[in-house]
């Protein structure tokens, strides 16, 4: 099974609590990429500048990533500067520079076109649709956005929207998008603009699924929750969403069905991968994690949550 993301990669300047680091590897396809890769195969679909070399491109290759759509073209890559000094939950974000991105005509290479999965990682909705409408043999699509697309690209965003079957996005996000403070009003009316499964991340509080449509006033019989891992020394947070999106679109991309107890496990799976990008700077730790550590960190969550 293979998954096709579009989405940015991009150099990040980060501070935290715990340091700084000056022109890491990023982007939310970059961090989907790595989580995902340990569950099916994974093609993106990008744009970089002269400024990305054979160092980065051996991170995907080293991890199986198909590379063939990402578009060399002269200029800077998509670089974003943030800290998280007040707050490890929510990235404060100083720059963002699309560089290269801002005339980014996506086109898919022949390979990638029999992909079942297709993920919509944060970039503008004008791109995500572009990719969308060149893939229309696609089983599941998949997708997430960030407030700086959900203010002032509303429209394009919306039409996003209404071709996706799970949106994958942050609480204050699905607050915003809905225009409503209340988190089950305010998916219910994100999942009347499309999406058939809604993921609400809440940093390190876990996630919330909310699917199917049940009578007003039963909400908990449409949602499951999973937690986040306490984590003694959250290094750097950037990317952990993306990471969880990959750990959660990875493992249904691996399996037969789309059953309940599949997307429960997604959840878990999603959560096992957002929890390592939090150790170490950067995609430093997604890049050397193990399938032993990410059954045993698995394992942690059932712990962690189960009652008998
Ligand atoms: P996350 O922490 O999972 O929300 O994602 C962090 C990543 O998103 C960073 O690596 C950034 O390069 C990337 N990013 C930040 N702003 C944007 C944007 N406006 N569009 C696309 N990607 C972005």
């Amino acid at each position: 099974m293979a998954i096709t993301v579009v989405g940015s990669v991009a150099y990040d300047s980060i501070e935290t609590p715990a340091g700084r680091r000056e022109r890491c590897l990023g982007g939310a396809a970059t961090y989907f990429s790595l989580a995902a890769s340990y569950f099916c195969d994974v093609r993106v679909i990008a744009v970089v500048g002269e400024d990305f070399g054979p160092e980065q491109e051996a991170v995907f290759k080293s991890h199986s990533i198909d590379t063939r759509g990402i578009e060399h073209t002269a200029g800077k890559s998509f670089f974003w500067e943030g800290s998280y000094l007040e707050n490890l939950n929510e990235a404060r974000t100083h720059n963002t520079e699309l560089n290269v991105f801002a005339s980014f005509e996506p086109k898919i290479p022949e390979a990638y076109r029999d992909s079942e999965f297709l993920f919509l990682a944060n970039i503008d909705p004008v791109l995500q649709r572009r990719v969308r409408e060149q893939m229309p043999g696609v089983k599941l699509v998949a997708g997430d956005t960030m407030n700086y697309w959900i203010k002032d690209h509303r429209p394009a965003l919306l039409a996003v929207l209404k071709g996706l079957d799970v949106l994958l996005i942050n609480d204050t996000e699905a607050r915003m998008l809905a225009g409503e403070s209340n988190l089950v009003k305010a998916a219910r009316t994100v999942m009347s603009f499309g999406p058939r499964f809604l993921v609400v991340k809440h940093g390190e509080y876990g996630a919330t699924l909310f699917h199917g449509s049940g009578p007003k006033g039963k909400s908990a019989e449409r949602t499951f929750r999973a937690p986040a891992l306490p984590l003694e020394e959250v290094v750097d947070p950037t990317g952990a969403g993306d990471s969880f999106a990959g750990g959660f679109f990875g493992y249904l991309a691996s399996q037969k069905q789309l059953a309940p107890g599949t997307l429960r496990r997604a959840m878990f799976y999603g959560s096992v991968m957002g929890s390592f990008a939090c150790e170490r700077f950067g995609t430093e730790r997604l890049q050397e994690i193990s399938r032993a550590e990410i059954d045993e960190r698995f394992n942690l969550f059932r712990e962690l949550t189960h009652l008998d």
